[in-house]
Order: structure tokens, then C-alpha cells, then sequence
């Protein structure tokens, strides 16, 4: 232990070699951890897993003489003044690196102000997320934080003006747009994400403008969804392969797979497996409307609930139902899994029949046009 009995350091690790940096990236629409674009940053502090802020005298003086509106950071206190409370009872590096990077952005004019500090996989390593307006300047406030942060545990640190003056530069250019095109639907999922689009096409959905994408769920975490809204989105399972262990355990899981209900327009549609009701109640609680499938008959009451229609397979055949009743959605082929043909069926006819602005019976007929045109049967 570096730290003695009356809070004096002895001899402190250097924060600047000791605390590192794993992960630094930006989103761009909804993402796991916020419908608003954040900046992700991933450290490993060391021996500061242990150091806090009242282990080391002038950490805080140092950081709210060089940023006296630190004070209107209420943080978990709820109050005016709280993060500075927090800050003179002892908080940890990744902690002070969030609310420093928030700080940053204000002192330039950027009204951000979510930011959250969670642990990671091994003890002292900690994924640290904050809002930001322009993803470059939320990239680099994440480095000048940490490098602000570091500075006031080695007694360095005077001004953030360089930072501040670093970050406005950033910010008087414009940063890349994000993707304007008209998106129909987005697809997640661990398997069979890109037979489903094509599965899509094939009922001529995603041809012309409009987009289909393929979004796999490890892209979902490190970079949010690629475009900012979609009239609807296909979950084909809460079992993301391409993640890290700690986001495969079922509730990060389905939280990670239902960022794409986040994306959906208000009213849009989003296609869910039956059973997967953490999935469906998130696209509910996103302001979907859900639709719900399944490759064998087992609907359960609870997924008809949810769901505003329904398909399954019965007898070899897919069958498709919402509130005007039940349609034959054509018999399931042998050329690809019967996953991609009952949930790309289910997605057809849902956007259609579920469009809130359109007479409920055109709707399913439209949709049934659709199935038999293509050729499913
Ligand atoms: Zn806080």
C-alpha cells in the first residue's frame, strides 16, 4: 500500500504511466448505453484502484481551482456542490475522468450531461461513457480529462485552458454526418442476420432508397447504431456471439440486442423471437410496436400480449396473425432457416399491417400481395 495511516501519500505510483487507457471510441445513434451519442472510454488505473481522491491532498483544490463550475455538478448527491462533496470524501480516478470530461465539453458552450462509470471485466479496469454533441470533441475530451485528471493526483495541474482551447478548434468544424438515408429496417441478432435481408429483398423489401442493415451486435457496442432512425427492426435473438463474455449474460444481452428498438420511429415496428419478452418489453417501453415469432407453434399468452401481430409455423406453413385475423403466410422452404423466413414474413407483414395510418384491412392486403408476389409458397 502507497498510502499511510494519515492519508499522506508516500510514494504515489505516477498516475501518467500508471493509469492506461484500453478502449476510446464514439457513437453515433442510440447504443447501449443511451439513446443519446456517447463517448466510450476504458481504463485500467493500477494501483489507483485504491487511491482515491481523499487519499491525495490538493486533488481537489487543484481541480476546482481550474474549474470552479465543477460546483454544478450535482452527481449521485442530487445537490449543487455534490460531485465536490464526493470529490473531498474520496472518489476513484474513472469517476473524477467522467465528470472532468463532461466539464470540458461545458466550459466550450456543449450542453451535455449524462455520463456514467461502471466496472469491467477484471477488478481495476472500468468503462467510463459521457455525452457529447460532436464526436470528435467527446473523443478528445475523453484523452484531456484522463490527462487533467492524472495531473491533479500528480500535483501538476493548473490551468485547462490548453484543453479548452484544444477542444473549441475541434469544435468549430463540423464533424461527419451521420447516415441520412431512409433506413426500412435494422437487424440484429447472433445468427442469420445477412440471409435475412436477403430474405428481405427477395419480398421486395430494402430495394430502391430504401435501406436494410445489418447490424451485428458487436458493432451495437463499440459504435452504437450506424443510422439514426428506421421504420422498423428485426431482433432474431438475444444471443450475440461476437461480444465479450460479461455481454452475453441474458440481461446485458437483451439490452444489447434491443438497442435497435431504440432506433425505431415512434410507432415503427419491432420484430422480436417469441419468449424473448426483455426484448419485447423494451421495444414496448421504446414506443414500438411489437411483433413476435417463432419457427414451431409455442406463442405463449405472454408474447400475444405484447404483440401487436404474430407468426409461427403450424403444419409446414407459416402463419401470420394480427387483429383482423389469420393469413397463410406460404409454406417454410428447405434453403435457409426457418428463422429467417417466419421473421422476415412476420416484418412484411407487420410494417403493413401494423401502420397505424392506414385502414386496417388495406394494410393485411398489401402485406398478403407482398408474400404471394415473392413466392414464399
Ligand atoms: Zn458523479
Amino acid at each position: 500500500m502507497t498510502v499511510s495511516d494519515t492519508g499522506k501519500p508516500g510514494a504515489l505510483p505516477d498516475p501518467a504511466t500508471e493509469i492506461r487507457m484500453t478502449t476510446l471510441h464514439a457513437t453515433r445513434g442510440a447504443n447501449y448505453w443511451s439513446r443519446r451519442p456517447v463517448t466510450r472510454v476504458d481504463v485500467i488505473v493500477g494501483a489507483y484502484d485504491d487511491i482515491s481522491s481523499a487519499h491525495v491532498p490538493g486533488v481537489t483544490a487543484a481541480l476546482v481551482g481550474a474549474m470552479p463550475s465543477l460546483i454544478e455538478h450535482r452527481c449521485s448527491i442530487g445537490e449543487r456542490g455534490g460531485f465536490i462533496i464526493r470529490l473531498r470524501r474520496g472518489t476513484y480516478i474513472p469517476h473524477i475522468v467522467e465528470h472532468v470530461a463532461l466539464e470540458l465539453q461545458t466550459l466550450i458552450g456543449h450542453d451535455v450531461g449524462y455520463g456514467r462509470t461502471r466496472g469491467g471485466d477484471v477488478p481495476g479496469e472500468y468503462t467510463i461513457v459521457f455525452e457529447h454533441m460532436h464526436e470528435e470533441v467527446g473523443i478528445r475530451a475523453a484523452a484531456l480529462a484522463l490527462d487533467v485528471v492524472q495531473r491533479a493526483f500528480a500535483g501538476t495541474l493548473d490551468s485547462v485552458e490548453p484543453a479548452l482551447a484544444e477542444l473549441r478548434a475541434l469544435a468549430a468544424h463540423p464533424q461527419a454526418a451521420p447516415l441520412k438515408a431512409h433506413v426500412l429496417c435494422g437487424i440484429t441478432g447472433g445468427a442469420w442476420r445477412a440471409e435475412t435481408r436477403t430474405e428481405l429483398a427477395s419480398r421486395g423489401f430494402g430495394v430502391d432508397d430504401d435501406l436494410v442493415v445489418d447490424v451485428a451486435p458487436g458493432y451495437i457496442l463499440q459504435a452504437g447504431l450506424p443510422y439514426s432512425r428506421s421504420d422498423a427492426a428485426i431482433v432474431l435473438d438475444d444471443q450475440p456471439t461476437d461480444v465479450p463474455e460479461r455481454y452475453r449474460d441474458p440481461e446485458r444481452a437483451s439490452r444489447l440486442v434491443s438497442v435497435v428498438a431504440d432506433g425505431v420511429r415512434s410507432g415503427g415496428l419491432l420484430v422480436a423471437p417469441a419468449k424473448s419478452w426483455d426484448v419485447q418489453d423494451r421495444a414496448r417501453d421504446a414506443g414500438c410496436r411489437v411483433a413476435v415469432f417463432a419457427t414451431d407453434a409455442n406463442i405463449t399468452a405472454r408474447d400475444k400480449k405484447v404483440a401487436g401481430a404474430a407468426a409461427w409455423v403450424e403444419d409446414g406453413r407459416i402463419v401470420l396473425e394480427h387483429v383482423d385475423g389469420v393469413v397463410d403466410g406460404g409454406a417454410v422452404r428447405d434453403d435457409v432457416a426457418p428463422t429467417v423466413q417466419v421473421a422476415a414474413a412476420l416484418c412484411v407483414f407487420g410494417v403493413e399491417a401494423l401502420r397505424p395510418d392506414q385502414h386496417p384491412g388495406r394494410g393485411s392486403a398489401r402485406a398478403l400481395e407482398h408474400v404471394s408476389t415473392h413466392g414464399v409458397g
